[in-house]
């Protein structure tokens, strides 16, 4: 069941610290067809409507190269989500679970990630599908699928280190 903004049984919230500036800056802004939560998917689908991710100047050149993969990882800003939950009941039924448990919209930073089929792109619009997000929702960052993405540069001495870290 999709929350609006209720805390429900079994829920604890706490009182977060006042919100630092990590320097994020939006990217663009995500159109879909959802306007609700409510009625949005709680994850997106490869057969999903078409979307339309916006890229803001002065950022366009950036997508230089993004036509090489079939998908793209999409992060966005899940700007309606309260922020204080720790354990949180996604059945509403009395039983509750951590928030890093979980891959709901509501955590201390709402960010959202989506691996997103490419459609195609054209001046400053990447059309995709698979994604699961609101109608205006800011756009963080968009990635290469990480197993589709080989690194360019040469290898380097921490790629192949096996040693824990136990500091
Ligand atoms: N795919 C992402 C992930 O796994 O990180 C997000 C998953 S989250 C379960 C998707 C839900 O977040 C949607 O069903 C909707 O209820 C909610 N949502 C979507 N866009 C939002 C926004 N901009 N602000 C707050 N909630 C949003």
């Amino acid at each position: 069941m999709v929350r609006e903004n209720e805390i429900r049984p079994g829920e604890i919230a706490v009182d977060p610290p006042p919100a630092t500036d990590a320097g994020l800056i939006f990217i663009g802004r995500i159109h879909t067809p959802w306007t609700s939560r409510l009625t949005a998917p709680r994850q997106g689908r490869p057969d999903g409507p078409l979307c339309r991710i916006e890229i803001f100047s002065p950022w366009v050149p950036a997508l230089e190269g993004v036509e090489r993969y079939p998908r793209i990882e999409v992060i966005y800003w899940l700007h309606l989500s309260r922020r204080d939950l720790v354990q949180q009941s996604p059945a509403n039924d009395g039983t509750a679970r951590g928030t890093f448990s979980l891959r709901s919209p509501v955590r201390p930073n709402p960010i959202g990630t989506a691996i997103a089929h490419l459609v195609r792109i054209e001046d400053a619009t990447v059309f995709v599908r698979g994604l699961d997000c609101l109608d205006g929702t800011p756009l963080l960052d968009l990635k290469p699928d990480r197993s589709l993405f080989t690194p360019i540069a040469p290898p380097q001495r921490g790629d192949f280190e096996t040693g824990d870290c136990l500091r």
